[in-house]
């Protein structure tokens, strides 16, 4: 079983991520993992590394998504889920999940569950587990309140690299739209002490048609990696994704969606809404909506399920779990960190000294 075999070129920081039984080193036998540096697999027991091909990710079509073609096979993957927060994670091959990289606890079961749909695109990873440490400690250190015990121990050892799962939707759209708009107009009235200024709304109706293509509206398919901390690390440059191999995986963890095709194709559309009817109203200068009715079509509909690079960071402060984020892809970092309760009360004696100073300083005289 792939439990049993460690190579032993195996970091001595004790963290025993993944076994990855599913591509075996022509040298030595040893497990290979996909090397972010090197963009090949890479065989940590001998060095050996062997590349392999990447192709450009292409959009399907959605109808055909909606008909659940692409689903992973039970011997394919199998889902794992921690039980201390839940996570659900798919492993794919005979590759086991350990750690949780959300809250770093080894309670992370095998269920016999399906993993469901199968990705169909990657964007892989662009550095390593060391770099995304290095990015991640620059950043907390700008954090003035977090405790120093958090930004000292940013280390491999509470960071993973783990694929999250997203949809991207490209569209062409056609909308019809009718409303009114106000402008307004101030006019004094009167003289004198009876001077007065009053507002007259002019109302406009507006109505006409706008066309907008789309190209890759990137939805977050997990609850955990929500839409706002995607956003908060994107862009993701989807586009420049490639065809799903388990090889850009191999070593990583993939994180399973919480949200199907239909669910994430109804935000995408929310979206575009939102985008439609500001570029429709940027069209006019006003003062006052009374109200836009917009009517859009979809045509030409692609998606692609997408694996995005992030590391997760977990980190325990008093009793809590903080997690933060490194896009794998560009290193932008994201995160909440734990706020120190002596920084805080030392910001505010120093407020409060200030207050008295400047107080004393008008009252002496
Ligand atoms: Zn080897
Ligand atoms: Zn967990």
């Amino acid at each position: 079983m792939a439990e049993e075999k460690k190579p032993s070129g195996e970091k001595k920081s004790g963290k025993k991520k993944v076994d990855t039984a599913s591509f075996k080193c022509s040298n030595c036998g040893a497990n290979m993992t996909f090397n972010p540096e090197t963009q090949t697999l890479y065989c940590s027991h001998c060095g050996n590394t062997v590349d392999f091909e990447k192709k450009q990710a292409k959009e399907l079509d959605i109808e055909q998504g909606f008909s659940k073609d692409r689903l992973w096979e039970s011997s394919e993957a199998t889902l794992f889920r921690c039980g201390n927060c839940g996570a659900e994670i798919v492993m794919s091959g005979e590759e086991i999940a350990k750690n949780c990289p959300f809250c770093g606890t080894a309670h992370v079961q095998k269920t016999q569950e399906l993993p469901g749909l199968k990705p169909s695109a990657v964007l892989q990873f662009s550095f390593g587990e060391d770099k995304a440490v290095e990015l991640a400690s620059a950043w907390a250190k700008k954090r003035f309140f977090a405790p120093r015990k958090f930004k000292k121990n940013i280390n491999t050892d509470n960071l993973r690299g783990v694929y999250m799962p997203s949809f991207t939707f490209d569209s062409k759209t056609y909308s019809t739209y009718e409303g009114r708009i106000g402008i307004e107009h101030t006019h004094t009235v009167g003289s004198g002490k009876d001077a007065r200024t009053v507002t007259t709304v002019e109302w406009q109706h507006i109505s006409g048609t706008y066309s907008l293509d789309f190209d890759d509206v990137l939805v977050s398919a997990s609850k955990r990696l929500g839409q706002k901390t995607t956003s908060k690390i994107s862009p993701f440059d989807t586009n420049a994704s490639k065809v799903y191999d388990e090889k850009f995986i191999s070593g990583f963890m993939t994180y399973r969606y919480d949200k199907d095709l239909t669910v994430c194709w109804g935000e995408a559309k929310g979206i575009m809404d939102k985008i439609i009817r500001r570029k429709i109203l940027s069209k006019y200068s006003y003062d006052r909506l009374d109200y836009l009715n917009v009517s859009t079509t979809h045509s030409e509909v692609t998606y692609k399920y997408v694996m995005l690079p992030v590391y997760i960071g977990n980190f325990n402060y008093a009793n809590k779990t903080y997690n933060f984020y490194v896009n794998g892809s560009n290193g932008k970092v994201y995160g909440k960190t734990p706020k120190s309760a002596l920084k805080i009360a030392g910001v505010v004696l120093l407020g409060v000294a200030v207050a008295a100073l400047l107080l004393w300083f008008f009252l002496k005289d």
